[in-house]
């Protein structure tokens, strides 16, 4: 008997929006009596966003300020402005945003967006406008990748984005059946989901300390189209579950999160991968990459769909083409176990393992903190406008780690855990 799905959860879908947005502000931020929130939201997700604030005041916050996305608003610069416009991008409301953080605020961003929003539109606008605000987002960008404050990242189920994902289903189906997986994924249908939370850090923690304890040279990919070897960078630390941002506060970037990952070596990344799912960047759908690395950086790249904006990524700096993360998650993570492709990184991210292109984090630098940005590339730490997760972990891959001395270990066998 599948008692999984007999399972009826007690709890209303109000008292499961309820306990989300206390997740967010309690597991996700840890926020502090006190201290400032940005918020940054989809309009169609502002019931969850006004229970964010909600809980974030009775947690002690100072302030709260949410900023709104309209995904329509979006689609009629498309249509109506003019082409040299796209060379445009709020610098003036990123450098604020950086302010904030600077002087303590923590972060929170609710997605939901449409994962094709963008599809039907030219393709030159689409990079222009990516590449516009890759660089005006920058300095908030680094404080992020830094942990310079606590922040997290929680999803709201958007009837744009719940069509994409149910597209044989009505949209009132099909946004009732996407808000389930979001609380299901996010831990927020059992008891005690404070509870649940601890007990999952713990055991990606546990994880994390294990490969660390290996300090492998490189890891190495196989499986249908990828024969993949990802060196990691000198004094790399695996990263997992909840972290200490700078300011000392303990923060879950993620909701949900089921990903142990560190920095590879910009400069010591090997062979071919193939993408495993489409990836859905800025509203474009990328599907079925195939790149081929050496000395770090992609050298040949093919995609089914969006091919013309992924060579655009790819130049958007020296970095873009040089890997800032890979990321370990088994095929059997309850996300990947929904069958189902999300079109959205926050949980297509955590169903396969992945990379990223660009930016790394200092984080998974051992004292990475406390290095400059000179510091951190000589240990190997890519850098970049950019930060995109593509999955490249299936069912059929392997993964082996391989150690100073070239002897490997065999880490995941079709997917799963073998250590
Ligand atoms: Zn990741
Ligand atoms: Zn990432």
């Amino acid at each position: 008997m599948n008692i999984k799905a007999e399972r009826r959860s007690g709890s209303s879908s109000d008292q499961r929006l309820d306990r989300l947005a206390e997740i967010a502000v309690r597991v996700g931020l840890g926020l502090a009596p006190g201290q400032e929130l940005v918020m940054t939201a989809p309009i169609e997700a502002l019931p969850l966003a006004r229970l964010v604030a909600e809980h974030a005041y009775k947690a002690g916050a100072s302030l709260v300020t949410t900023l709104f996305a309209d995904d329509a608003a979006t689609l009629m610069r498309f249509r109506h402005a003019s082409r040299e416009s796209f060379e445009h991008a709020p610098a003036w409301l990123f450098e604020g945003m950086a302010a904030a953080f600077r002087s303590g605020a923590a972060r929170l961003a609710i997605v939901g967006e449409d994962p094709a929003l963008l599809a039907g539109q030219d393709a030159e606008k689409v990079a222009t406008a990516n590449r516009a605000r890759s660089k005006a987002y920058l300095p908030a960008l680094e404080l992020i990748a830094a942990f310079a404050t606590n922040w997290t990242i929680v999803a709201a189920a958007t009837p744009a984005w719940a069509r994409t994902v149910f597209p044989q289903a009505s949209e009132d189906e099909a946004v009732a059946r996407l808000w389930e997986l979001i609380f299901s994924a996010s831990r927020v249908d059992g008891p005690d989901p404070i509870a649940a939370w601890a007990a999952h850090n713990q055991a990606l923690q546990a994880r994390t300390h294990l490969l660390n304890e290996r300090r492998f040279a490189a890891l190495r990919f196989r499986g249908p189209g990828t024969d993949l070897q990802v060196g990691l960078a000198e004094g790399h630390e695996w990263a997992g579950g909840s972290t200490t941002a700078k300011n000392g506060i303990v923060c879950n970037a993620n909701i949900p999160t089921e990903e142990v990952f560190t920095t590879p070596h910009k400069d010591r990344v090997e062979g071919v991968v193939t993408s495993t799912k489409p990836l859905s960047y800025q509203g474009t759908l990328i599907e079925e990459i195939s790149v081929r690395f050496a000395a770090g950086a992609i050298v040949e790249a093919n995609a089914r769909t969006g091919e013309e904006v992924l060579r655009k990524v790819l130049e958007t700096d020296e970095g873009a083409r040089r890997l800032g993360e890979v990321a370990l998650v088994p095929y059997s993570s309850p996300i990947s176990r929904s069958g189902l492709l999300f079109y959205s990184t926050l949980f297509d991210e955590n169903a396969a393992s992945h990379i990223a292109l660009g930016q790394s984090y200092s984080k998974c630098i051992r004292g990475g903190d406390a290095m400059s940005p000179d510091e951190l590339a000589g240990h190997g730490a890519n850098r970049s406008l950019i930060h995109i997760d593509w999955m490249i972990g299936s069912a059929e891959i392997d993964l082996d780690g391989l150690g100073r001395d070239g002897r490997s270990e065999p880490l995941m066998k079709k997917g799963e855990w073998v250590v």
